[in-house]
This record gives C-alpha cells, sequence and structure tokens, in this order.
C-alpha cells in the first residue's frame, strides 16, 4: 500500500516511520530541504541571515517528549535548545532510516479523490519541484502539514487600530529584539509567544505591557521538587483526577497546585474561567518582570487613538509606539477540498482530531493538529501507529453517524486553546519566514 506523507517535521516523521512498521510504503514529500519543522530554526543560520536567539528553549522536558522507541541521549539536558531537538530528529531519521522515503524540495500543492474513489480510496497527488509538477496516485494519505502556517489578525476586533499612527504586526513578523529599542511596547495576547515576546522586549524597550482578556496560568519549566513541569502534571493520577473529580473539585486541585509558585490573582492573571479553557504559559521569568515593573499586565483593548491605546476598565489612554499582536494562527490546508477537511472556526471536522469522518473510504488522516497539554511528539506517533493500522485495515473506525457525533460534541465542548493568547507563535522558527 502506497502512502503519501505531507511534512518532514516531527508527525511526519512519525508518520513514514510507523509507515514502514506497518509494511506499507511511505513516500514523504517535504517542502524544504530537511527534516524538522519547526524546530529547523537553524535554517536560518545556513542561509546566511543573522541569527537572532542563540535557542529557543522547548516547554516540554525530553522524557515526555521522546518517541516511545526512542529515547533522548542521556548527555542532552532536561528542556531542549531547538538545535538540540532538531539533533534528537535526524539521529531518529538515521537510526530508522527514513531519509531514503522522504524527497525534499517537493510541495504538494493538490490532494483530489481518484475517480475510482470510492472504490478504491485512493488519492491524486500533485507535487510540486523545482518548478515542475508531477501526478501521483496513493492509497492513502497522511496530512502533516503542522498547524502553523496562516496567521490569524482580526484587526475588525480592535477599534481605532486603523488610525493608530505607530507600527503593528503578528508576532510572526517579528525578527529582532531591536525594533522595540527605546520603544513603548503594547502586546495583545498572552499565550507563550506573547509573553516571550514581552520577555524579551523588556530588556530594551522603555515600557512594555501585555493586554490580556482572559489572564493565563503561568507555569515555570521548574516545578514541585524541582521535577519538569510535565512530569509532575502529566501522571496518570492527575489525569484520572482531572477527567474523574466532579468539576468543583478538580478545579480546586488544580488551582491550588498552579498557585503554588505565585498566585495568579496578585499578578493579574487569574483566568477567567476553570483549567479547561487555556494552554498554560511557560515562562520563568514573567513574574518577577511584573514585580520588577518591566512588564505590566492590562485588560483588553477597548480603542486604539493615533498614537496610544485604552484599556477597557481603565479610564487614562497609554501611549504606545508597537504593538503586535499575538493573535495566533488559523488551521488552513490549501492542497485539499473542503470537502475532504472542514474548517469551521478554527476547528477541524476530524474525528478524534485525526479523521475526516464522512469519507467512504478512511484513507486520509490529519497527524499532529493537537494542542496537548505536553508534548506532542508521543501523540503524534500513537496517532501515526492507528492511522497506519486503520490503512491496513487493522483496526476499524465506527460508522460515520458516530463518527460525527463525537465531532460535534467537540466542537460544542470544544476545549478553548485560545489562539487568541494561547498559542505560542512560530517565529523565525525553521519554515523560514523571509
Ligand atoms: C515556539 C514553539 C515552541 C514549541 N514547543 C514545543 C515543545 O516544547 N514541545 C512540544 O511537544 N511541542 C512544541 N511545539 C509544538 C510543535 O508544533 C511540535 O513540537 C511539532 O513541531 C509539530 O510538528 P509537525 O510535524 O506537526 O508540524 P511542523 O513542525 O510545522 O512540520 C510541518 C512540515 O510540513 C511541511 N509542509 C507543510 N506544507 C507542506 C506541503 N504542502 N508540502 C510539503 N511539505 C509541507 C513543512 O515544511 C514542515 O516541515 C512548539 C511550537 C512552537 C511554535
Amino acid at each position: 500500500m502506497r502512502v503519501a506523507v505531507v511534512g518532514a517535521g516531527v508527525s511526519g516523521l512519525a508518520a513514514t516511520k510507523c509507515c514502514l512498521d506497518e509494511g506499507l510504503e511511505p513516500t514523504c514529500f517535504e517542502q524544504s530541504q530537511d527534516i524538522g519543522g519547526l524546530w529547523r530554526y537553524t535554517e536560518l543560520i545556513e542561509t546566511g541571515r543573522p541569527s537572532l536567539y542563540p535557542s529557543v528553549i522547548s516547554n516540554t522536558s525530553k522524557e515526555m517528549s521522546a518517541f516511545s522507541d526512542f529515547p533522548f541521549p542521556e548527555h542532552f539536558p532536561v528542556f531542549l535548545p531547538n538545535a538540540l531537538l532538531l539533533d534528537y530528529l535526524r539521529r531518529y531519521t538515521e537510526h530508522f532510516s527514513l531519509r531514503e522515503h522522504i524527497r525534499f524540495g517537493s510541495t504538494v500543492v493538490s490532494i483530489h479523490k481518484h475517480p475510482d474513489f470510492a472504490t478504491t480510496g485512493q488519492w491524486d497527488v500533485v507535487t510540486e519541484a523545482g518548478g515542475k509538477q508531477t501526478s501521483h496516485v496513493f492509497d492513502a494519505v497522511m496530512v502533516c502539514s503542522g498547524n502553523f502556517s496562516e496567521p490569524s489578525l482580526p484587526l475588525q476586533c480592535f477599534p481605532g487600530i486603523e488610525r493608530f499612527r505607530g507600527q503593528y504586526f503578528h508576532s510572526r513578523q517579528y525578527k529582532h529584539p531591536d525594533v522595540f529599542q527605546g520603544k513603548r511596547v503594547l502586546v495583545v495576547g498572552m499565550g507563550n509567544s506573547g509573553v516571550d515576546i514581552a520577555v524579551e522586549a523588556s530588556r530594551v524597550a522603555a515600557k512594555v505591557m501585555i493586554s490580556t482578556t482572559r489572564g493565563a496560568w503561568l507555569l515555570s519549566r521548574v516545578f514541585e521538587h524541582g521535577y519538569p513541569w510535565d512530569m509532575i502534571l502529566n501522571t496518570r493520577l492527575m489525569s484520572l483526577i482531572k477527567t474523574n473529580l466532579p468539576g468543583p473539585l478538580s478545579w480546586w486541585l488544580i488551582n491550588y497546585k498552579v498557585n503554588q509558585w505565585f498566585n495568579h490573582e496578585n499578578y493579574g492573571l487569574q483566568p477567567e474561567n476553570s483549567w479547561r479553557v487555556r494552554e498554560p504559559v511557560l515562562n520563568d521569568e514573567l513574574p518577577s518582570y511584573i514585580l520588577t515593573g518591566r512588564i505590566t499586565i492590562k485588560p483588553g483593548v477597548k480603542e486604539f487613538k493615533d498614537n496610544s491605546v485604552l484599556f477597557h476598565n481603565c479610564p487614562e489612554e497609554e501611549p504606545i509606539d508597537i504593538v503586535v499582536f499575538c493573535t495566533g494562527y488559523t488551521i488552513s490546508f490549501p492542497f485539499l477540498k473542503e470537502s475532504v477537511v472542514r474548517v469551521e472556526n478554527k476547528h477541524a471536522s476530524l474525528y478524534k482530531y485525526v479523521f475526516p469522518p464522512q469519507l467512504q473510504k478512511p484513507t486520509l488522516a490529519v497527524l499532529g493538529l493537537i494542542k496537548p497539554l505536553g508534548a506532542i511528539m508521543p501523540i503524534a506517533e500513537m496517532q501515526a501507529r492507528w492511522v497506519s493500522r486503520v490503512f491496513k485495515g487493522l483496526c476499524q473506525l465506527p460508522p460515520q453517524a458516530v463518527m460525527e457525533k463525537e465531532v460535534n460534541e467537540k466542537k460544542k465542548n470544544q476545549i478553548q486553546w485560545d489562539f487568541i493568547s494561547g498559542q505560542r507563535a512560530p517565529r523565525d522558527w525553521g519554515k523560514g519566514f523571509q
């Protein structure tokens, strides 16, 4: 069975490897010249563009981030600079001989159902390499193209932005803290990228404010008794508690745990709703930066004026020079028809976040379209194992109606991993944001 894998990031590598494990024939198409996806931040160095940050450190620990059959080298630190994470992915690629199955410099431009899809489940895949398009027929497809490609910039939610005379941009366009030198900076959105950018800006800017409508749980990488946060929060016990205790009790417990470092209410950061509402922000510096006045937390933006901003419930205007919108990303699959994967309101209609429920044949799956509380690698691997077994016919999906019910319920109770404030932006990472 021939399987097309789109993308050679974490998900695409796991997909390729799991296909091989099941005796399938994967061909992985990667638009860039190397593996690693978002972690290939060194591409910038190779291309001669100045490297802005010596490294970006992972949020999840190596213990919790490893693929199940390939541990991180012992001498690697617990939280990894992106270069080491990339090194790990390279080792994984070599160890399982994945490289020979990857076609670099090949962009997947379209994936359509083959005319006899209803009986064969096959797909017509068109790729482009060196300006030349090639058509292929595959028995199945794994889409592993990542979810940080289309910045979301909802300017219509910010009255007055059209007359603001300062500079504003999406976090994805952020290149270097020099742009903030001596300026008054407003960061809109309190997700990982917003906080990272604010902390960096505060080293050179005259003033830095973060505007947040809902607050966020802020966690230190170093958690109870010095353990990495994800080794404490992502245990079977914690997951049992989160899913089985009555809502108010589990809310109280989590509230207690995440307030041990500092009381979020005292810092103006207390999330307005429950634990399920927000992805936590990982940052070791923000509390002390707030205490020392380098960063100020502000409520939501009410209105922009020519050279200033008004916040809700604050009568005074704050003069500002630069606004960074850390407003997240929109999910998109430019090479797929809407009828294959429906995306509405930043939610892709996928059974268990993986399978489009309405296909006559379960021969297309999306991997890595998840924002877990913890590392993505083991989850991408589990998805890849499941998908390759479904492709092979060793696992059956439930009937369409059951899958659609699950999709609709998820949509209704969607965990608001809030893109406006919850997602860390890739900035200068791997994809080369020229
Ligand atoms: C700043 C930041 C920090 C993060 N920290 C962590 C962390 O600590 N732990 C963690 O688990 N996760 C973290 N993540 C999440 C991260 O997204 C995942 O770890 C992982 O990189 C996702 O891999 P992926 O393969 O799904 O997507 P990507 O890494 O985005 O890879 C997608 C690949 O697909 C290729 N591609 C896209 N479209 C096409 C096409 N049409 N044709 C061919 N190729 C295509 C791209 O070139 C790319 O190589 C972080 C993310 C960011 C942005």
